[in-house]
């Protein structure tokens, strides 16, 4: 196919979800056909799955400009900027209404399982770059389908695989098997069923982002409850507990964020919680009446857990990209030129600079992972964020390039600095900055007598 012919073709866009959605809005701006395939049912699948949970960010922060636009001639009013939505208010009152007027741009029940370059394998160089896309679909009714696309913007998000529970990244001895007593999800608590799962039992809840704060906030408000009595978590860390492990609290300049941290230091505090520190998880074992025992790598035992939430992370799905050159890095799994932004290892401030095309590309031209993907397993990743993505990878794809690499967004801080990367290093170690961005790596605490960390910006 000639270059001509292969710019007639719509750009594929992997995921209907705020990506995605935002992606196509932007496409359809700058009048280029977008095509978006999703996987679920409906529009914002994945959203809907964590529909109970409040984001941190205000209807002010999680709307897209070109959605906007293109929703304003259907009379679609913007929620009050200034107030949280839930994931489910995202896809009911943003999400759906901007599938409904893309309208057959959009495909529900039509998941990705594979992308290559027409006729060309991963290793064939011949004419590579002037080939068209061809990405494979499996829709819900069984049909399979292969399409062709001029560009493919892969918005397909991170949720469907959650880590394990293991601290070598793997699923811990047993962890497999004791899949009756694990989640890796924020549970529901106004559900009848996971109300029930959870009242009056112990849980240990692994994990030390914002979904873990959330969990060990809902499980302190149900032990607070009539129909809580006996709720107690076990929180269980990698690391030890420092100034940052809370969050950036008060200096947070998104407070809603700030706030979930301080609401798990609170169910610490109040004693709804229990928080082991420096473990590692190993194993997974029994005790005589069915309850889950953790072993960490150091050989400690912890008391008996009823139940067992897992929540340490996302990871990208690349299996159907891997006829593409990729350019990942070898940590993150993001690409090459974004992951030193946004490295845990290195950054440890959690603020990153807005970035777009030129941080998003490949060797493979025409190909780009946005927003949640593009992180691969960095956990700070913020709407607005992708928004700029989306909006640079698109002017890239139109041929404006001075708008492409424009950055058009200044970020919210977080609040926390120093997060000395992953790992606790031994005494000797902690001297250093950590390969911080701006303040050497915090003291650890002891809980209940210690503020939360101070600002980066200030
Ligand atoms: C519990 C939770 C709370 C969060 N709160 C905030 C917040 O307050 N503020 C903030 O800025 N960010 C927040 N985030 C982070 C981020 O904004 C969201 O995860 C957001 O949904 C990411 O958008 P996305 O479009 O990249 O991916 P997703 O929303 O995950 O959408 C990806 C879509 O792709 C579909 N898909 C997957 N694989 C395929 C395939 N092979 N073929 C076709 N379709 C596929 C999925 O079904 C899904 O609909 C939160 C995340 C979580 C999990």
């Amino acid at each position: 196919m000639n270059a001509t012919a292969t710019e007639q073709l719509p750009v594929v866009v992997i995921g209907a979800g705020p990506a995605g959605l935002a992606a196509a809005a932007h496409l359809a701006g700058r009048s280029i056909e977008p095509l978006v395939l999703e996987a679920g049912v409906q529009a914002g699948a994945a959203v809907r799955e964590w529909s109970h949970v409040r984001l941190f960010s205000t209807w002010g922060e999680v709307t897209d400009p070109a959605a906007e636009k293109l929703l304003a001639p259907t009379g679609w009013v913007k929620p009050d900027a200034s107030t949280y939505p839930t994931g489910g208010d995202w896809a009911e009152r943003y999400l759906q209404p901007l599938a409904d007027v893309l309208g057959d741009k959009v495909r529900v029940g039509a998941r990705v399982t594979g992308v290559s370059r027409s006729g060309r394998d991963r290793i064939v160089d011949a004419d590579r770059a002037t080939q068209p896309f061809t990405v494979y679909v499996q829709y819900a009714d069984g049909r399979e389908e292969r399409l062709l696309a001029r560009a493919v913007i892969d918005a397909s998000g991170t949720w469907s695989i959650p880590s394990p529970a293991g601290g070598d990244g793997l699923a811990a001895l047993g962890e497999r098997a004791a899949a009756d007593r694990i989640s890796y999800r924020v549970p529901d608590l106004n559900d009848a069923a996971a109300r029930s799962r959870y009242a009056g039992k112990r849980t240990a809840v692994i994990g030390s982002g914002a979904s873990a704060f959330t969990a060990l906030a809902l499980l302190a408000d149900l032990a607070k409850s009539d129909d809580g009595t006996g709720t107690h978590a076990t929180w269980i860390l990698r690391r030890g507990i420092s100034g940052s492990t809370f969050g950036g609290g008060t200096a947070d300049q998104l407070p809603a964020r700030g706030a979930l941290g301080l609401a798990a230091k609170a169910a610490v505090d109040d004693g709804h919680a229990d928080a082991v520190t420096g473990f590692r998880t190993d194993a997974f074992e029994r005790d005589d009446e069915g309850r889950l025992v953790l072993v960490a790598e150091d050989g400690r035992r912890l008391d008996a857990v009823d139940e067992v939430i897992v929540l340490t992370g996302f990871r990208p799905d690349l299996s159907f990209l891997d006829e593409l050159r990729l350019g990942l890095d070898e940590r993150l799994q993001a690409p090459v030129d974004l992951a030193p932004l946004i490295d845990p290892n290195q950054h440890s401030c959690g603020t990153v600079y807005p970035h777009g095309v030129k941080e998003l590309s490949h060797p493979e031209e025409g190909v780009y992972l946005v927003r949640m993907k593009s992180y691969g397993r960095a956990p700070t990743f913020l709407a607005l964020t992708g928004y700029e993505q989306v909006r640079s990878v698109v002017a890239a794809i139109s041929g404006d390039h001075e708008s492409a690499e424009r950055v058009e967004l200044v970020l919210p801080e977080t609040g926390v600095c120093g997060g000395a990367g992953l790992f606790d290093q031994p005494a000797a170690d902690d001297a250093t900055d950590g390969g911080g961005c701006c303040a050497p790596a915090p003291d650890l605490i002891q809980l209940g007598t210690a503020a939360p960390a101070p600002s980066c910006g200030s």
